[in-house]
């Protein structure tokens, strides 16, 4: 019999009603109670690693999980991570850059209704997330939820309150579980060793451009940061308006050694900067990187876990356009 970790964090799926709404109460032992089939598919060990709702999540948590993947790896065939909901997205995308290569299954699941409440998905979502631990096929991280497995870089929270609250961003599910059979399309990229990677810069804010954006809160944020984040319109570009003020913020900041990574604020099909003259002139700006296809929340955790390890402009561009977990598809 396979041998699974559960490692718990808390989310909603182990949450109860307190006078002030729903809080983490149960720890990863206690939600399998709920589950008795999953004694009949592997043997599991439990770890309560925190109990928080996932909107206290940082990366220090990210850090934490990645310790103890890395210290247990060899123990166990796979990993289950029950997690909330809110920032389970954040947390795929940046296990994926800080477990590389990972031949085991490591899954992300939650709930959006606790696993106490006569009506929930918390119990169909942790049996489907060790029936894919258990798989032969899966392996990296992935997030399974309402049947569906999705790739921990191509995942995003697009439903609040519905059970299917979970898409896959411009890339297709990787399988689909129905009735316990899981039905596999697309296997993740294989290697045959893990890379454990422990350091990010988190120094690394997100800003979204609205109509009429002011110079001074770019300057304000590059002031601060590494490196930003810039969720843009359409395909991609920076307002001009009259007086150039933000391309000549992000001139500045740029050669001061601060990166921008452009992305777009639509959910699909990605940026292209090339298209538009307020896109295509920040193409010749070396620490302006273009995020194409990737969700904003791999481009974030990409950044972070690439400036954790080197600040070199060309090593900074090779990696943010190289592959990771098929993270980026297109690149210009
Ligand atoms: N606020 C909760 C959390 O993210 C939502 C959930 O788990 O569904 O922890």
């Amino acid at each position: 019999m396979k041998k699974i970790l559960l490692l718990g964090t808390g989310g909603t799926i182990a949450s109860e009603m307190s006078p002030d709404g729903l809080t983490p109460e149960l720890g990863p032992q206690q939600l399998l109670r709920y589950v008795p089939a999953v004694s009949q598919l592997c043997e599991v060990d439990c770890l309560s690693l925190f109990s928080i709702d996932s909107t206290n999540i940082t990366p220090a948590h990210w850090q934490e999980i990645t310790r103890v993947l890395r210290d247990r790896y060899d123990d166990y065939d796979g990993f289950v991570i029950s997690h909330g909901t809110d920032t389970m997205a954040y947390t795929a995308a940046a296990l994926s850059y800080m477990v590389q290569g990972a031949q085991k299954p490591i899954i992300l699941t939650g709930a959006q209704k606790p696993i106490n409440y006569d009506s929930t998905d918390s119990k169909l979502n942790l049996l489907d997330a060790f029936t894919c631990a258990c798989s032969n096929i899966i392996h990296g991280v992935c997030i399974v939820f309402s049947g569906r497995v999705i790739l921990g870089t191509r995942a995003r929270k697009t439903c609040s309150k519905s059970f299917a609250a979970f898409s896959s961003i411009n890339y297709p599910e990787l399988a689909n579980l129905h009735d316990g059979r899981l039905m596999c399309y697309i296997e993740p990229e294989h290697r045959p060793v893990p890379r454990f990677y422990d350091k990010l810069d988190t120094q690394v804010g997100l800003v979204k451009m609205i109509p009429g954006t002011d110079f001074e809160l770019l300057d304000f944020l590059l002031q601060r940061k590494d490196a930003l984040v810039v969720e843009c319109f359409g395909v991609g570009g920076l307002p001009s308006y009259d007086d150039d003020r933000l391309f000549e913020t992000v001139r500045r900041y740029t050669e001061e050694g601060k990166f921008l990574v452009m992305t777009t604020q639509v959910q699909n099909e990605g940026s292209d900067l090339s298209v538009y003259e307020v896109g295509h002139r920040l193409k010749s700006n070396r620490r302006v990187l273009e995020a194409y296809d990737m969700t904003t929340e791999a481009a974030l955790a990409k950044i972070m876990w690439i400036l954790g390890q080197t600040k070199d402009a060309e090593e900074v561009a090779r990696r943010f356009y190289t592959p990771v977990a098929h993270d980026i598809l297109y690149r210009g």
